[in-house]
């Protein structure tokens, strides 16, 4: 540990992290070298950010290329990089429009403020309410905070924003109760839930939100900051259960390493915004949406199919082995529970060269880069189960 930056961190970065202590000085694909020249298999990507790993050549040739041309020019005038990104994710998903901002927690904000103005405009403004599920994670912001269904991330910042009530995953009943009992514009959920603890939601339970969204006109909301952009082994991890949202956020793995967030807008909420109604200043910048696009680009199905194996693979890799309880998730994005302790677990495997995740409930969450090489791949799972076992 170079003690000077730690020293200048936890004496000048606000407190809100423990980290690990290891400082990060290069890296190469899925290895990460700290600075004692020490090598990690990383299991973790940047909480599922770098998707293509680190010096992604094409990623690296598209940020330049951009930024050799202009860095920024606000959303006062056309530019290229976010509209042919927006192109991309429409023509792909089959949903309308896109607004770009920076972060998961906006692009999350951008959605609730398409169900309410839906919702205002359709039946009127007391039918506000959000639903969302418990266990949930839905960003930091004092809205999205009341959107995420854990209450230990509400302590200390009450009041938040009015309007939100959360409902059991998979409990379709308990959910149509609740749109009974209340005027509920808009219903947010992860397919896979991810901080929550690694939880793929059931195939009838997204189909029977989705169907009561519709019946009740009520807007329809995936949140895929962290499951999307092929991380589940589909473009969007909806796909997997025969649904259209009438709204997707993403953000995490969209921008290969570079901040973005994008709500994506379906057919039924494509025209709820008008100038002013929403705004970002750095939203789809164009440095941001060059590396993306052309991270998206290479998600193609012979891709998702690669994704698809590995998940497999890992997942048969560590059914039924000494000290692993059970194996959660979908594709690459994959929750294990172990009969120690997770943190434990994840300090042992750092300990021999492996960086993972942990989530709620008691798990190790792996959030590899999704191109990570076969050979990594099983080594890292070797790491794990020495250390689980
Ligand atoms: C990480 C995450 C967010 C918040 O994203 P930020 O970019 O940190 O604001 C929201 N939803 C889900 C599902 C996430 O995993």
């Amino acid at each position: 540990m170079t003690n000077n930056i730690k020293t200048l961190d936890s004496q000048y970065i606000a407190n809100t992290y423990s980290r690990y202590p290891v400082q990060i000085v290069d890296g190469e694909g899925s290895i990460l070298t700290d600075e004692n020249g020490k090598h990690y298999i990383d299991l973790g990507s940047g909480i599922g950010v770098n998707i293509f790993g680190q010096k992604d050549p094409a990623w690296i040739e598209a940020v330049q290329t951009q930024l050799h041309r202009f860095q920024h020019t606000s959303n006062l005038y056309y530019s290229a990089p976010d509209a042919e990104l927006a192109e991309f994710l429409c023509e792909r998903t089959g949903l309308k429009k896109v607004f770009f901002s920076n972060s998961g927690a906006e692009a999350n904000e951008c959605a609730i403020k398409a169900a309410r103005a839906y919702a205002a405009a359709k039946k009127g403004k007391e039918w506000s309410t959000i639903v969302t599920l418990r266990d949930s994670f839905h960003g930091r912001t004092l809205t999205t905070l009341a959107a995420t269904g854990q209450d230990m991330f509400h302590q200390d910042f009450l009041p938040l924003t009015p309007g939100f009530v959360h409902a059991e995953p998979d409990d379709l009943e308990g959910l149509k109760q609740i749109v009974r009992e209340n005027r509920v514009a808009g219903i947010l959920i992860e397919c896979v839930q991810g901080e929550g603890g690694v939880r793929a939601l059931s195939d009838a339970y997204v189909k029977g939100v989705a169907e009561l969204c519709e019946k009740e006109d009520i807007v329809f909301m995936t949140d895929e900051v962290q499951c999307g952009n092929g991380r589940t082994g589909k473009l969007y991890a909806y796909e997997h259960y025969g649904v259209l949202p009438d709204v997707v956020s993403t953000a995490k793995g969209l921008g290969g390493g570079l901040p973005i967030g994008a709500t994506m807008l379906g057919m039924k909420v494509e025209n709820v915004f008008t100038p002013g109604k929403n705004g970002s200043t750095f939203g789809g910048n164009p440095i941001v949406c060059a590396g993306a696009l052309s991270i998206l680009k290479r998600l193609d199905d012979k891709f998702l199919a690669e994704v698809t194996r590995k998940g497999n693979f890992v997942k048969e890799y560590l059914a039924g082995k000494p000290g692993i309880e059970r194996v959660s998730g979908l594709g690459l994005m994959i929750g294990v529970k172990t009969v120690k302790s997770e943190n434990e677990v994840v300090a042992k495997m750092m300990e021999n060269g492996v960086l993972a995740l942990t989530a709620h409930g008691g798990m190790v969450r792996l959030l590899p880069p999704l191109n990570i090489s076969d050979a990594d791949l099983k080594k890292a799972l070797d790491v794990l189960l020495a250390a689980a076992a």
